[in-house]
Parts: structure tokens; sequence; C-alpha cells
């Protein structure tokens, strides 16, 4: 299967606003932002096409990706923060490489998503 385009930001062969690495994930700033702070958390491994893949496959690995996502959100903004992993091409998954959106700074209440 060809390499996702986050693979690609892993490996470096594509620019990216690196916030965080570590040996098993990557969080960078989103080439369209939905929020003031709008972050990508992404596991290295590209096996997980999505987050329900990931919880059976891998969930410590899960657990780690909400607490990167928690610690960006207090570097980055106030520490409040919306997690969203769509699901689906028809929930607005367009990458199917798991990856969690960290949304957060002066988000409209009500509002629901990244898209
Ligand atoms: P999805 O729609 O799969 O939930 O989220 C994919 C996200 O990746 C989108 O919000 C989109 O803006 C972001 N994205 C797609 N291509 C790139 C890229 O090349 N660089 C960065 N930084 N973000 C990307």
């Amino acid at each position: 299967m060809a390499e996702s385009i986050f693979t690609r930001i892993i490996n470096r062969e594509i620019p990216a606003e690196i916030v965080a690495e570590d040996d098993r994930v990557i969080a960078f700033t989103d080439i369209h932002p939905k929020a003031p702070v709008h972050l990508l958390v992404v596991p290295k491994d590209p096996q997980y096409r999505d987050v329900t893949e990931l919880a059976a496959g891998d969930p410590e690995l899960l657990a780690h990706v909400v607490a990167t996502a928690k610690r960006l959100a207090g570097d980055h903004s106030d520490g409040d923060f919306r997690l969203v992993f769509n699901t689906g091409a028809t929930a607005g998954q367009t990458v199917f490489h798991v990856h969690a959106h960290v949304l957060a700074g002066g988000l409209e209440e009500g509002s629901l998503g990244a898209d």
C-alpha cells in the first residue's frame, strides 16, 4: 500500500511544523487549521487506519496519543481541548493513518468538530 501523507511527514519526505515527537508518535500543525490551535497527533506505526483499529490493536498507544494531546493543549493553549478522530470517509476521514485532531484556543461552544 502507498505511504500515507503522514508517513511521508514522519520520514521527513515532506515538511511540516512539528511540535512534538518521540519514539511512538509525532505531532504537527494541521495544514488547514479549524481552530486557533489545531494539531495532529499521529502514531508512527502506519498499520492502524483509524481509532477503532488502534484501540483494539494497541490501547496503550492510544492512551499515549491522548496523553500527548493533553500535554500539547497545555503547552499551546489553556489546557482544555477537543479531541477528534474522524472515522470513515463519510465522517470526514481523508487520511487512513490514524490521527487525533487536537483543537484548542477559543473554540466555539456547540461546534463539534474538525470539519
Ligand atoms: P481527516 O480528514 O483524515 O480527519 O484529517 C486529515 C487532516 O490532515 C486534515 O485536517 C488536513 O488538513 C490535514 N492534512 C492533510 N495533508 C496535510 C499535510 O500535508 N500537512 C499537514 N500538516 N496536514 C495535512
